[in-house]
């Protein structure tokens, strides 16, 4: 249709498929598959075993140039090139999205779904609660928070022999450790387990983790741009005995939990990743973790069915596996590790799956090769980096804009100059960095209806002389999938050229040096400056035998630099690391650079004013 009407009209439009027929039609077995209700369900990870020895579809990595306020349209070419593969192509084809949080969904940027004619389908179901995996997320992350500041507590208005006795109950008159303490006593060394054989001294180092209250590293978390809990005080009643102290709130989705979910490869891997999780320092400098709090077989409880990814389908009914929502600039930034195991599987090899990253390729696209191919052992085929006029206009000088205000003159006109600049600073440097990991680039130019044709044709002409083995035009926002028709042609030639992946930097290279690499290779800066707080950490991180993990940057997505209004491609910086934490379940160190905060916060006007429910219908308006 002409106009093209409101995404959410589009999605209401089209009547999914059953759930039930989809998985059938993609080759699943009944008891594969656990519904949850009509239009999603969840698929069990016993289909990776039953699918071994099928060999793996091509694996096509979505990622874009630096984001701007004018939007790119990451989402909308995964689903419209999944739809144009599978539709048009008759390849087998799999989209694997992150699950939408409830801060940008609520706040600035709204959903995450796609657009137009490529999205997937219930738009609402997907940008809300889904399957309940965030707020799982949400639920097993506070009750780490919970067993914190209650054992510290207990700790300090009890005695040693009244903590044993408590801790280790006696049942029926026999005393019993439980398999989570027995993992606790062999780390501290002590070579038991009859609670009755313990030494006083070996009884006071078991029941006194000694938390250091202001090396705690663990925070609450809320799905919500709620900066008002950034910093926070809590034991503040009567009855925490004064075990006040000062902690704070993250988003959910900036949360380890949400990044062990992205990176497991099985129940088993998720559990031991969520037993090692490390939330602060004892008073003698040794790291405590959720194992030592007695947690982590509750953790494993509490994510066991948010391991599984959930299946849904486009506007064109391609099969999808949402899983996963990692923020990218201050988490890792992409989805689960086991959903593209999955889709690889059942794409068979002929097949494709296509995967999105966070934010610019700098920054999702990055965190996706040096972390999650680490950890999945995957290795993609094709990047594709989606471009549009507009943006690439404001890389190259064009005027900033702000929300709620008429796009100014440079962005609805034709302007060949503002385009080449974006093309000649932003959009090479992003082509270069994917370059740097071997993998061939393919540029997406997703179509607005402003666009000339001599302004996409200047993108195309740059982005090959770039280097890019293909650069095309994309309609699927107007068109659906065979609006990508050109997009899918080239990434299905693309992808059987040789990719010669390799990864950015050796993982036994010190801390330090791996920040630096990042700084220098991926986001052009001269160098970098450490805080005197972020030195420290780092030398505890080498003391304690952290160093050899990859880093996951938290970075403004609005540059390359850590400068959000500089554009384009800055040069002669040097990148400020204020602090380094470190993600010991999830595995990586974690920089913050600049005043990154992991709680954002809510505009004037946020998304929410727009959103409402017919409650007669039942029907949700202003989701987008
Ligand atoms: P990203 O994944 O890069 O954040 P999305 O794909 O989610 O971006 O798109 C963001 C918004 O922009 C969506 O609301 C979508 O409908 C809109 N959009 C994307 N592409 C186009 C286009 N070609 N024309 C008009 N609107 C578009």
């Amino acid at each position: 249709l002409m106009p093209v009407p409101s995404d959410i009209e589009i999605s209401r439009a089209q009547i999914p498929k059953p759930v039930v027929q989809l998985a059938e039609e993609i080759g699943l077995l009944p008891e594969e598959l656990e519904s949850y209700g009509r239009n999603k369900a969840k698929v069990q990870l016993s289909l990776l075993d039953r699918l071994q020895t099928q060999p793996d579809g091509k694996y096509v990595l979505v990622a874009g140039i630096t984001p701007t306020p004018l939007g790119e349209g990451k989402s909308t070419v995964t689903i419209g090139l999944v739809q144009a593969l599978s539709a048009h192509l008759k390849l087998n084809s799999f989209a694997c999205l992150r699950q939408p949080s409830q801060g940008p969904t609520f706040g600035v940027k709204g959903g995450a779904a796609g657009g137009g004619y490529a999205q997937v389908i219930p738009m609402e179901e997907f940008n809300l609660h889904l399957t309940g995996d965030i707020h799982a997320i949400t639920a097993a992350n506070n009750l780490v928070a919970a067993a914190i500041d209650a054992r510290m507590l207990h700790e300090a208005t009890q005695s040693d022999k009244a903590l044993f006795n408590r801790l280790v109950p006696s049942v029926n008159g026999v005393r019993r450790f439980s398999p989570i303490q027995i993992s606790r006593l062999h780390r501290l060394g002590i070579n038991t387990t009859d609670p009755a054989s313990l030494t006083p001294q070996e009884i006071s180092t078991f029941v006194r983790l000694d938390l250091d209250p202001s090396q705690i590293t663990w925070h609450r978390v809320v799905d919500t741009n709620d900066r008002f809990l950034r910093k926070i005080t809590v034991g503040q009643a009567s009855t925490e005995k004064g075990q006040i102290r000062e902690t704070g709130f993250d988003i959910a989705v900036a949360s380890e939990i949400m990044a062990i979910l992205a990176l497991a490869d099985g129940l088993e891997d998720m559990k031991n990743r969520l037993a090692r999780i490390v939330v602060g320092t004892s008073r003698s400098g040794q790291p405590v973790t959720t194992e030592d709090l007695g947690v982590s077989g509750a953790l494993a409880v509490l994510m066991k069915d948010a391991i599984k990814p959930t299946l849904m389908q486009t506007l064109e009914g391609t099969p999808v596996f949402v899983h996963a929502g990692p923020f990218a600039n201050i988490a890792h930034g992409n989805s689960s590790v086991l959903a593209d195991k999955l889709a690889l599987k059942l794409v068979g090899q002929d097949g494709f799956v296509v995967t999105e990253a966070g934010f610019g390729a700098d920054i999702g696209m990055e965190k996706f090769f040096n972390i999650k191919c680490r950890a999945s052992g995957l290795r993609p085929n094709v990047v594709v980096l989606v471009a549009t006029i507009r943006a690439l206009k404001m890389h190259g000088g064009g005027p900033n804009v702000s929300a709620g205000t008429p796009l100014p003159k440079e962005y609805i006109d034709e302007n060949l100059s503002l385009v080449a600049g974006g093309c000649h600073s932003n959009l090479r440097k992003q082509i270069q960095i994917a370059h740097q990991f071997g993998v061939p680039v393919v540029v997406a130019l997703n179509v607005f209806k402003t666009d000339t044709q001599a302004e996409i044709d200047l993108v195309c002409q740059i982005a090959k002389e770039c280097g890019a083995s293909d650069a095309v035009p994309c309609h699927h926002w107007a068109h659906g999938g065979r609006g990508s028709l050109e997009l899918a042609h080239a990434v299905n030639e693309t992808a059987n050229k040789p990719s010669n992946f390799q990864f950015l930097y050796n993982i036994e290279m010190p801390i330090a040096e791996k920040i630096k690499t990042i700084a220098q290779k991926v986001y052009g800066a001269d160098d970098i400056e450490l805080s005197p707080a972020a030195q420290a950490k780092i030398e505890y991180y080498n003391q304690q035998g952290y160093s050899s993990l990859p880093i996951c940057m938290a970075k403004t997505h609005l540059s390359l630099s850590h400068m959000p209004d500089k554009k384009g491609a800055p040069t002669g910086f040097v990148l400020p690391i204020r602090e380094v934490r470190a993600s010991i379940g999830a595995g990586f160190i974690f920089p913050l650079v600049g005043a990154m905060s992991t709680m954002p916060g809510l505009p004037t006007r946020p998304c929410f004013y727009d959103i409402d429910l017919n409650p007669v219908t039942e029907e949700i308006t202003g989701l987008f």
